[in-house]
């Protein structure tokens, strides 16, 4: 049952109860349980509305269970290697735990408490770990993240068991209900923590420290891994949930024969505007409006046969120096869970196929990722060689003028004053500008100088794909490798993620039972 308030309204639960028994013709009596399934926020009018989607439970009808995770007795015989901590390796360390299998998960990184060191060392002293930073460690690139849970995932089973999984291990119930549910940076690492505790609690290792540097393979299948250049450890499946940043890894696969394949992904700029402005275009000038929370922003556009698209958009957020090397500079977006900072950004990408790149040539793998690491590096070179990002105000970089001043950057390790055309490829900066005015057209007052460009955004997705079977979810050459996530190329953010891991778990677990009637 679909019922329209005012934003005002949402915590009057009598006033929305009564509004859908009435909708729904139904008498108070008649009905054991109701709850707000979805609620939407709709501000396209300035008539702002909040539509909000009922359920009722009539008597003798059963509310269904929240999907909670339990861990079956292990088999300790079906031992499983998860190569990484971030969504996709937790959900299929979890999942594993769930069918009975013993996960043992190896993550490069360090531990969420430990890794917070190593962020403040970024932020404040221009120092990257490339072993725990914003990308890597426990929790993966999921941690320091904003938490947005969005996704495209068709399938809303999948979701809402990702989504329930939060739940059961801390988060607040609210994610099941917003049709944008955000968690924010500040309250992920204890859920994580509270994941990582399950596994162990459940039977199941969790390493950290343990960086996967090499894979030995015998007439197709995997046979063993070597962690930190360790002995071979004997592992017949191994779920390869990297990240999109793990470089090494895709040049080990390539090196051992494993197929990778180059992979389109997006490039371009993360935009910080007043989240006030913001604000003010998306409610009309309804900026005092208390019941509204601070606005986000999509927008797309087709320049020039590319896609030039909003990625990652962050309310009230801060942008985060996302390098995983000490010589590249890298962009990406965080908010806390009250998107209360003053700053709203947002990346501004170009999507480009392998083929679009002047380097392309058929059947090299590394042609985007190539591409993606040349503008990380000379845009920590033409910044000053630290983490410094080149910075330019909007208007300026579409008209050429370098910039003379900057309003305040959430940025924190600092901004360089750079005329961004002379560091991004022309098939980028000429792209982006033409859309920046195109985007000033549908949002009003978008297109400012208030607004300051951070170059790059980069690490949108990855620009490698590890080809698997559809159905058994293998490698299409290698049987027991699992490629898994956002960096094999089958996930998009947190929730795709992890839904991949239980899907890639859920492969093996039918492939032993099988092989064990067999
Ligand atoms: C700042 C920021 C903000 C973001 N905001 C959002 C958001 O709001 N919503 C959203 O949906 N998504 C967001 N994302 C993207 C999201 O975090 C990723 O899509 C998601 O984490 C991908 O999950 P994954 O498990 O596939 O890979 P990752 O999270 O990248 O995890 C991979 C893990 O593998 C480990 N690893 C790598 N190599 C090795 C090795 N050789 N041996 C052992 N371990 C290894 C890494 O240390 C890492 O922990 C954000 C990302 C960043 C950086």
């Amino acid at each position: 049952m679909q019922i329209v308030i005012k934003p005002s309204q949402q915590e009057e639960l009598d006033f929305i109860f009564k509004s859908g028994l009435f909708k729904a013709k139904l008498q108070a009596h008649e009905v054991v349980d109701w709850r707000i399934r979805k609620r939407s926020l709709d501000a396209r009018k300035t008539n702002i509305k909040l539509n909000l989607h009922l359920e009722f439970w009539k008597k003798g009808e059963e509310r269904e269970k929240v999907s909670a995770w339990k861990a079956k007795e292990i088999d300790p015989s079906k031992r499983i290697a998860i190569i990484g901590a971030g969504p996709a390796g937790l959900y299929a360390a979890l999942r594993a735990l769930e069918a009975g299998l013993m996960p043992i998960v190896f993550e490069r990184g360090k531990d969420v408490r430990a890794r917070r060191r190593d962020l403040a060392a970024i932020n404040k002293e221009q120092l990257v770990n490339s072993e725990s930073n914003y990308c890597f460690g426990e929790g993966g690139a999921g941690t320091y993240s904003d938490g947005k849970l969005y996704t495209r995932s068709k399938k809303r089973g999948n979701v809402l068991k990702a989504l329930e999984w939060l739940v059961h291990f801390g988060a607040q119930e609210d994610i099941l209900v917003d049709a944008h549910p955000h968690i924010g940076t500040n309250k992920l690492p204890a859920i994580i923590t509270a994941m990582r505790e399950a596994i162990i609690a459940a039977g199941g290792e969790v390493h950290f420290n343990a960086k996967l540097t090499d894979i030995q393979l015998e007439n197709g299948a995997l046979s063993g891994l070597q962690i930190n250049e360790g002995n071979w450890q004997p592992f017949k499946e191994v779920v390869l949930a990297t990240g999109h940043s793990a470089r090494d890894i895709f040049y080990l696969l390539h090196k051992r024969g494993v197929l990778i394949k180059a992979k389109a992904f997006a490039l371009g700029v993360r935009a910080e505007h007043p989240q006030e402005l913001i604000d003010q275009i998306q409610y009309h000038g309804d900026t005092d409006n208390p019941y509204l929370p601070p606005a986000s922003y999509a927008l797309v556009e087709q320049v020039n046969g590319l896609g030039v698209y909003s990625f990652c958009m962050c309310p009230g957020g801060i942008i985060a120096p996302c390098a995983t090397e000490q010589n590249e500079v890298v962009t990406n977006g965080w908010s806390p869970s009250k998107r209360n900072n003053p700053y709203a950004n947002s990346g501004i990408v170009v999507s480009v196929a392998p083929e679009d790149l002047p380097n392309f040539t058929p059947n090299d793998p590394f042609v985007c990722l190539d591409f993606q690491k040349k503008v990380e590096q000379d845009c920590w070179e033409a910044a000053g060689k630290t983490q410094k990002v080149p910075a330019q105000r909007m208007i300026d970089f579409v008209t050429g003028t370098l910039s003379k001043d900057f309003p305040k950057t959430s940025y924190q390790p600092g901004i360089t004053s750079v005329n961004l055309s002379e560091v991004l490829p022309p098939l980028i900066s000429k792209r982006l500008k033409k859309a920046f005015k195109i985007f000033g057209q549908k949002m009003k007052g978008y297109y400012t100088n208030e607004a300051v460009l951070h170059a790059p955004e980069s690490r949108t997705s990855s620009p490698i794909s590890i080809p698997r079977d559809p159905e058994s979810l293998e490698h299409i050459e290698i049987r027991g490798i699992y490629p898994c996530g956002e960096g094999a190329g089958y996930a998009g953010g947190i929730i795709s993620a992890a839904i991949d891991g239980i899907n890639c778990v859920d492969a093996i677990a039918k492939k032993l039972e099988m092989s064990a009637k067999n």
